[in-house]
Parts: C-alpha cells; structure tokens; sequence
C-alpha cells in the first residue's frame, strides 16, 4: 500500500451510496475523514490485510502468464447484511509487485467512467462490479499529459477471474487449480458443492451466467471492448470498465476502444468471444474433470457445446423482452434480424429505437422527446402482427418493456461532460447530475429530456481509451 495525498470530494452526497446501502456500510461514515483515508490507500482500516492478486490472462488472443493486480489492491472482504460475501479493491492505489513498468495510479478520467458505467449497468439489472467511492488524490498522473489522479473503491462478489485459473494450470499447479475452483465453489455455487462431478457443474454455471451476461450486454448495446480471460469474471459479473461503451447508432460490427485495432470484440463478436474465454478456462480446469485426459477432454468439449444453448436461451430472451412479447418463439429470430437491419440500414439510435417501440404501446412522455417517427409504419407490420397473438395484457407489456428498453443508457458524450468538468475544473456536478439519471434507467421525465437524446454530430465519441 502506498501513501496518496487526498483532497475529499467536496459534494460527497450520501443519497449516491447505493452499494454502501445494499453492503451494510454506514453512509455517515463513508463522508468522514476516516473513511477518505481508508479510501484514498492511506490509511488500513481495522480488520484489513491488503494485497494485490495474481492472474494470467489472454490478451487479443494471445496469453501472458504474468499479470495481476498492477494498480489495484484487494481492502478485504465485507459481509453483506443479506449474508453474501464481497472483495473491497481499491484502484488507482499505487504500485505493487504486478505493476511491471506501470506506476500503479490511475487518472481521475476513467475512475469517473467506470463509477459512471458500473452503476448504470446495475441499475439496469446487469451482473456488475459496483463502485462505491472515488477519492481525488490531489496528485497528478502522466499519461498523455499530465491529469488529476484519483482511486475508485471497487465492489465485486469476488475478483476471481477466468486469468486466475489459467495462473496456475499453466504452471502445471494443478493442486493450485483444484484450491482455486473448491474456493469458487464454497463462495459462489455452494449449491454445486454435492453435485457427482462439482468441477464439471462448475464450469456448466460459469458458461451459463457468462451467456446469460453477454445477452444482457447485446440487448443494452454495451460493448465491453476488452473482453481478455483476465477481464472475465467466474462469478459473471461484468468487470474491467475500460474502454467499454454503449453503441449510440446501431452498428453490428461497431469498436470503441482505440486498441482494438482488429475489431476482435467487436458488438457481434463478442457472445463468440465468450465461448473462446470460456474455453480457455475448460482447459486450464481439464485435470478436475477426469483422471483420464481423454475422458476430460470429451467432458469439456460436450460442456462447452452448451454455451451455444445457454446463449441461444438467454438473447432470444432478451429480445423478446425487449420487444413486449410474453415468451420467445423460433420464428421471433427472423423478426429481432429485421429490426436490426433497419437499425443499421437507417444508422437509428439502438437505445432510442427500442424505446420508440414501447412508446407504440402505451403513448408516454417520451413520445413527444422523440420527435418525429423513428421506423416507417409499414417495416413494423410484422412486430404488430406477432404482438397480436400474444396473450399478455397492455399493461404487463408496457411495463416488461419500459424495463428492457432503457431511456437513459451512460452516453459516451455524455461521460465525456462529467470528465472534464471533473478533471478541468474540479466541478462534480454534471458527474451527480448524470450518476442521478442513470440510477432509473426507466423512468423518463420529460425534464431529464437531454439525458436520453443521442448525441448531436459534433459530440459522437468514436473511439475510448484503457486511459489508465
Ligand atoms: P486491464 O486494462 O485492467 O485489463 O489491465 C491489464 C494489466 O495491466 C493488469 O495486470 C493491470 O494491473 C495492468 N495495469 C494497467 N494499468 C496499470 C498501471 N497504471 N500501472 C500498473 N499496472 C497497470
Ligand atoms: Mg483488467
């Protein structure tokens, strides 16, 4: 641990600390000095023993044996008051033995990002790290110039990553493996704990949370962007809130992130790309599968088929959610490609065409934010014809699909406003006025109308950076 001047953020507003809340952490004393220190990597709190994680991870497809925690140190672990178990990390805390030749801080950019986006991505119901505090340390970082430093209190139900596995299994530590994945087991899939092969089942309820996630990613629009072994957690929560975004215009092949130069984790590659991470933790968990290499071989490959069948459950799911129908039907697939072709064909707002559709529902404020129509009458005959043998009622439609179709999503410009007044000119409002909007997704108010527009031309952000 490393010694960080502080300067507090002087609007520290309570009514923001929803994971301080859910955690049993008293709000009162996250605003006082105390708590700074504990936050900003100053001082140890009682109870505390720090240290940094190690991992491995495939990065671009290619594998580094030697990561870990580089700027990021793990407080200990909070008991939740419903009784769940969570890792406290702090980020932007300084070197440890996994910085390399990295100086271990982080810039008060994308610490802002990240609380942006995490806490946007939970309050839309998608598995998430949390983030409940950011300090300004007062120091300034070199990056491409100089910027202010700052440390994000990050929350996760743990910080064991499919890197994590492949740490020990390609040191051959196969007693490593079996710990790891017994620990993943008492904490996360308890349930799985009597199961006849638990590593097995183990691995099957990683796959399937990951599908279930990623689902959950196409149908917001979220594009993680960096979606290495090491930035996939086992127990399916997203993490690693780096050069992520939300898609503005829809665009199936769409890249944000400035390293991403292949457009690898590209919008349409990225439920692949879960089968790939996947399979790389099937191979470093192999040993736990059978004695015999070939019988665990032929269990991991029939495992992994499944991925196919738990995403094939989990999106159509998702859309069909989205588009107000009571269950998904095989013809629906036909339907949910026409929509997205007209989205891309007509470069329309994935965020505001959906909404759109909830609006042909049930008439509501957001009607008259829009504006003119989004999708001609005629291109939506065949959703209405569908929407017509359907027994679900007007109302449970209406409110299934505000819930799918959020009216606020963390807007790229948007964040982009929040940074740099923060980094300029030490002004958090616009990041409180945003962190507000985004905690109710759904909830549209015709006041709050320039938070769910898209941006105007001059205000696209095209590409995002790791930043850090
Ligand atoms: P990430 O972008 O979080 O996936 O990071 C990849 C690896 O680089 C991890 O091992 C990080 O700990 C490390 N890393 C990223 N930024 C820094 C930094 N500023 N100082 C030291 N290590 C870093
Ligand atoms: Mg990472």
């Amino acid at each position: 641990m490393t010694t960080t001047t502080t300067a507090a953020s002087p609007e520290f507003d309570t009514t923001f600390a929803s994971p301080a809340k859910e955690l049993g952490i008293n709000t009162q004393w996250l605003a006082s000095d105390e708590a700074l220190q504990v936050l900003a990597g100053n001082q140890t709190a009682m109870g505390s023993a720090p240290m940094a994680q190690a991992y491995a991870g495939h990065q671009f497809g290619s594998f580094n044996p030697k990561l870990g925690d580089g700027r990021a140190h793990l407080l200990g672990e909070i008991v939740a008051p419903n009784g769940q178990r969570f890792d406290l990390q702090l980020k932007g805390s300084g070197p440890t033995p996994y910085s390399r030749r990295g100086d271990g801080r982080s810039p008060m950019g994308p610490v802002i990002r990240e609380y942006l986006l995490s806490e946007a991505m939970a309050a839309l119901g998608v598995p998430t790290t949390r983030s409940l505090a950011a300090v300004a340390t007062g120091e300034t970082v070199m990056r491409q110039g100089p910027a202010p430093g700052a440390v994000l209190t990050r929350i996760a139900p743990s910080h064991i990553r499919v890197g994590t596995f492949e740490y020990f299994a390609m040191q051959g530590d196969e007693d490593g493996v079996k710990k790891l994945a017994d620990y993943c087991l008492q904490r996360h899939f308890s349930h799985l704990a009597n199961h006849q092969q638990p590593y097995l089942s183990l691995f099957n309820e990683v796959m399937e949370r990951q599908a279930k996630l990623i689902a959950q990613w196409q149908g917001f629009g979220f594009i993680h962007g960096v979606m290495n072994t090491d930035n996939m957690l086992i127990c399916g929560a997203t993490v690693d809130y780096g050069p992520c975004a939300f898609m503005d215009q829809f665009d199936p092949e769409k890249v944000f992130s400035s390293i991403d130069r292949q457009g690898r984790y590209r919008y349409n590659q990225q439920p692949g790309i879960g089968q790939w991470n996947l399979t790389r933790l099937a191979q470093a968990l192999l040993p736990l599968m059978h004695t015999d290499g070939e019988k665990a071989l032929a269990h991991a490959q029939q495992a992994l088929d499944n991925y196919v069948k738990h995403y094939g459950a989990a999106y159509p799911r998702v859309m069909s959610n989205k588009l107000g129908f009571s269950e998904p039907q095989p013809s629906d697939q036909g339907l949910t490609e026409q929509l997205l072709a007209i989205m891309a064909e007509h470069q329309l707002d994935f965020t505001l065409c959906f909404r759109y559709l909830v609006d042909q529902i049930a008439t509501d404020a957001f009607h008259q934010a829009l504006g003119d129509a989004f999708i001609a009458p005629d291109e939506l005959i065949l959703w209405q014809q569908r929407l017509a043998t359907d027994s679900q009622s007007q109302e449970q439609r209406y409110q299934q699909m505000k819930l799918a179709n959020p009216a606020f999503i963390a807007r790229n410009h948007q964040v982009a406003v929040a940074i740099r007044a923060a980094e300029d000119k030490g002004d958090y409002q616009p990041f409180y006025a945003l962190l507000k909007v985004l905690q109710c997704p759904n909830d549209y108010q015709p006041t709050l109308r320039a938070f769910a527009l898209a941006p105007e031309p001059q205000e696209v952000v095209q590409h995002t950076f790791c930043g850090t």
